[in-house]
């Protein structure tokens, strides 16, 4: 799709509802994925299931999610019969990491080293076999780089994919009401104070009046922390 034929896509599927930006999504595009982290983007796998009980799904597993995390992977997988891919991180690359700094690097250097290991290769494998992906992205998970968040994107690091963020103009409260309403399952970590869920050693419970982001990378400082799978030039 070409810059302006995306810009006039986006002003329409900017004011639609999460459901019918799917729809767009899935009727235009057949190698099309939905990306699942295992937390509360679960409401968009219920609603892509209702437009098309098929549709693709892949999940990274780190190997450091929590107990609980996997325990509902599994059980999003077989609530929904779900085509579910998992990609693990490569064997080598995680070796050569843990074998020159221990498991626990990223409390001294920063994240974004093991987050490309673990994360951002793993996605670009799985982002390889497609010409679109769909995601749970909202604006406000992240104020500070998700403001701008459009229905419908051209990747900005991978230009030749295109990305929908159907949930991107949905509350947390939203989510939550839609998860509620429906008896969607969830992650058992929210019912213990966890709001934005990641990997076991970098996330943790947030206090009332905290924003989710603020239990991801705790010890790093600024408001811009994104473990890069998500790039944030918008176009
Ligand atoms: S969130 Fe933490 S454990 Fe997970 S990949 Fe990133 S740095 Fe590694």
């Amino acid at each position: 799709m070409k810059k302006d034929e995306i810009e006039d896509v986006k002003k329409e599927l900017d004011k639609k509802e999460p459901q019918e930006i799917i729809k767009y999504a899935l009727s235009n595009y057949k190698k099309i994925a939905i990306a699942f982290s295992g937390a509360e983007d679960v409401a968009l796998i219920d609603l892509a299931t209702k437009v098309d009980k098929d549709v693709k799904v892949f999940t990274l597993d780190t190997g450091r999610l929590n107990p609980e995390t996997y325990d509902f992977i599994d059980r999003v997988r077989d609530s929904y019969s779900l085509n579910l891919e998992t990609y693990s991180p490569d064997t080598e690359a995680v070796q050569k990491l843990v074998n020159a700094k221990g498991l626990f690097s990223f409390y001294q250097d920063g994240h974004k080293e093991c987050c490309g290991i673990r994360k951002v290769e793993p996605l670009k494998r799985a982002l390889s076999k497609l010409d679109a992906w769909i995601t749970g992205q909202r604006k406000d998970s992240n104020p500070s780089t998700r403001n701008a968040l459009p229905a419908i994107q051209r990747d900005p690091g991978r230009r030749e994919l295109i990305k929908f963020n159907p949930m991107a103009n949905w509350t947390l409260n939203q989510i939550w009401g839609y998860i509620m309403e429906n008896r969607v399952p969830h992650n058992k970590l929210h019912d213990m104070g966890y709001v934005s869920i990641g990997c076991a050693p970098c996330t943790r419970p947030i206090l009332p009046g905290q924003h989710e982001r603020e239990g991801r990378w705790w010890w790093e400082s600024g408001d811009k922390r994104e473990c890069g799978l998500h790039l944030t030039e918008y176009k």
